[in-house]
């Protein structure tokens, strides 16, 4: 859709890494050369910034078609800005678990960057080298060394998807569902494989694409020619992407958690809050085992008594 945009004049505005991909901004860029800028979701909420909003108006103004993605909140941001609907404005929203605080990225990346040499010159939240579904955080040092991590590993990635360092808003979010404000909502496909194994076959990722207007329709069906399409009955779609639907409800330890961020080194942090992966199957196996056992154990002394 961008490069459609740009091919015939127009503008699109979206979220990219700053040079030292320590906090994230929203660009309004009118060339095929920036749009790489925009691959990958960065989880960190992006500075869209006046100058971006007032961007935008201008070349509505004049005239130029305008493709703005971003979070929910941020459409529903330009479309208070605007105050009007212009039929030459296309926004596409990005299915949004929440997002995290850039404050927390900042300091994260900086307490990070002290145990190391050099710097980094390239950070992708969502490296598929290993897989869609076990994705990586992948980071490139101007030495040249790549630190490739699984994210359930990676602790910055821990917080956000405990739902610890997300935006106070975030837990009491208002587009979700029928609110969403864009003409488009773009998510992963989670569950392709039961519902279209064609399209789950590499392992490289499915986007389910929610069409909310007649102007997000047309806009696909002008690329259609271009894309690999099927059409899905939406509560199938959505039904592994609560966030669709439900903001995540705010965690308990999410104040004292960020205050202690703020505070602590990360080594103390990590030790204080340590990454606690979902049990796995094994683990849950040997729980049940447990509770079968004492269940039995109980049941064969009241027959004794
Ligand atoms: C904070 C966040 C939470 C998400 N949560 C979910 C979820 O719960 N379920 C789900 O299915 N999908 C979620 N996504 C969306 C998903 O990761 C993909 O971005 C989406 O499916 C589009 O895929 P893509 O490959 O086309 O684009 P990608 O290459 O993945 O992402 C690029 C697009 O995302 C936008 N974008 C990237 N980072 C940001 C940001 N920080 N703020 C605003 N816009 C941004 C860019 O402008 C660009 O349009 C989330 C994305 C973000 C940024």
């Amino acid at each position: 859709m961008a490069e459609q945009v740009v091919a015939g004049g127009g503008l699109v505005s979206g979220a990219i890494f700053n040079p030292d991909f320590t906090g994230v901004r929203h660009l309004l860029a009118s060339t095929a050369r920036e749009l790489p800028l925009f691959r990958t979701s960065k989880y960190v909420q992006s500075d869209i910034g006046t100058e971006t909003y007032h961007g935008i108006r201008q070349a509505l103004d004049a005239g130029h078609t305008v493709l703005f993605s971003g979070c929910p909140c941020q459409v529903a941001g330009l479309r208070l800005f605007l105050q009007s609907d212009y039929p030459n404005l296309l926004t596409c929203a990005v299915a949004c678990h929440g997002i995290s605080s850039p404050g927390w990225f900042q300091h994260y990346r900086a307490q990070c960057d002290i145990a190391r040499e050099s710097p980094v010159v390239d950070f992708s939240f969502r490296n598929k080298a290993k897989g869609w579904k076990k994705f990586q955080i992948r980071q490139v040092l101007r030495n040249g060394q790549v630190l490739q991590e699984y994210f359930g590993h990676n602790y910055f990635m821990w917080s956000f998807l405990r739902n610890l360092c997300l935006r106070y808003t975030c837990y009491e979010c208002r587009y979700k569902g029928d609110n969403m404000p864009a003409d488009i909502l773009l998510a992963d496909f989670w569950g392709v494989g039961s519902l279209h194994s064609e399209f789950d076959t590499d392992d490289r990722g499915t986007s389910l694409v929610v069409l909310m207007t007649n102007k997000g329709f047309k806009a696909i069906e002008d690329i259609a020619d271009r894309l690999f399409l099927a059409e899905v009955d939406f509560e199938s779609a959505i039904g592994k992407n609560p966030p669709i639907r439900f903001s995540f409800a705010r965690p308990p330890l999410r104040r004292k958690f960020l205050r202690d961020a703020f505070r602590r080194k990360l080594p103390v942090l990590m030790k204080k809050y340590p990454i606690s992966p979902a049990p796995s199957l094994w683990v849950r196996g040997i729980g049940k085992a447990r509770k079968l056992l004492r269940s039995w154990i109980k049941a064969s002394r009241s027959e004794s008594a």
